[in-house]
């Protein structure tokens, strides 16, 4: 019995503390009604985050249909793995930057090979010395997303503290080449915020599109292997790499076969048909009061 009675005391204790929870969450400023019933898109990321699940790259059994990037409406979804079947272009992105030597390198790469790609430094690998190399990155035509401030998985965590990570990292990156650039693409870590049971939380859906993303981006293609990378490559694939050695040398052998076949990397913007991401004098400030009620 005595055990019994301690189970239920600690059931008790477990019970209240997920309504405190509870309040914590309902003191969430100004919600619209919207806000509170997910549209049919958030529906359709909780689906798609469900069948992926936490924390793994995205396998082809996993992607929606041919038809999930509607030709005219391409980003109507919340979680993107990749742009159209119907176009030759690509996306090879880079995240961490924990090792910026070989993010230098893969620059020279790109400009090698004339492409583009996309970058996703966290925001401590930003460091003001590095101003010059981050400037030629925008310069050569690459393009620089957010990978949030530090490298801690988005899942589970309260909807202020994401957005703090999120603001946080444009202020630094702004710090770091020592002007606005407003950032387009948000890659989580570990390329999800779902929770544990796998279920993207309308709360974090919520807590990104607040700051200022409508999408996250993942991607379709993660392999090391140049031949099996270059396999798995297809119309529209979002390739994704980190800043290290292995990753530069697959680079190397696979970005000439993928040009070779027809395929032709660009930023993600461009996959997506945006301009490049607009840049203004005046550095970004994180203020949590600018999201309040928004
Ligand atoms: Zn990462």
């Amino acid at each position: 019995m005595g055990t019994l009675k301690k189970a239920a005391a600690l059931l008790l204790c477990l019970l209240f503390a997920a309504a405190g929870l509870t309040v914590a969450a309902a003191d969430y400023p100004e919600l619209t009604p919207e806000e509170l019933d997910p549209a049919p898109s958030l529906l359709t990321v909780m689906t798609l985050n469900r069948e992926t699940g936490a924390g793994g790259p995205a396998t082809q059994t996993d992607l929606p249909g041919e038809d999930f990037v509607e030709e005219d409406d391409p980003l109507g979804v919340f979680t993107i793995n990749h742009g159209s079947r119907n176009s030759k272009k690509i996306a090879i992105t880079m995240d961490d930057m924990f090792d910026t030597e070989w993010t230098w390198k893969t620059l020279a790469l790109c400009k090698q090979y004339g492409i583009t790609m996309t970058f996703f430094p966290i925001g401590r690998s930003l460091k003001e010395e590095d101003r010059d190399n981050w400037r030629a990155v925008i310069e050569a035509g690459c393009e620089i997303g957010s990978h949030s401030s530090y490298h801690a998985q988005f899942k589970g965590i309260g909807e202020w503290i994401a957005i703090g990570r999120l603001g946080k990292f444009q202020e630094m990156l702004d710090k770091t080449l020592g002007f606005h650039y407003e950032v387009r693409w948000f890659r989580p870590p570990f390329g999800n915020i779902s929770d544990s049971s796998g279920r993207a939380s309308t709360a974090m859906v919520r807590a990104i599109r607040t700051y200022g993303y409508e999408h996250i981006l993942r991607w379709d293609v993660s392999n090391t292997d140049p031949n099996k990378a270059f396999e798995a490559t297809r119309n529209g694939s979002i390739l994704l790499y980190h800043s290290r050695h292995k990753d530069y040398v697959c680079l190397t052998e696979l970005i000439p076969r993928l040009l070779e076949a027809g395929l032709q990397p660009v930023t993600v913007s461009e996959l997506f048909g945006f301009p490049p991401p607009e840049t203004s004098e005046e550095l970004y400030t994180f203020d949590i009061h600018d999201y309040v009620g928004k």
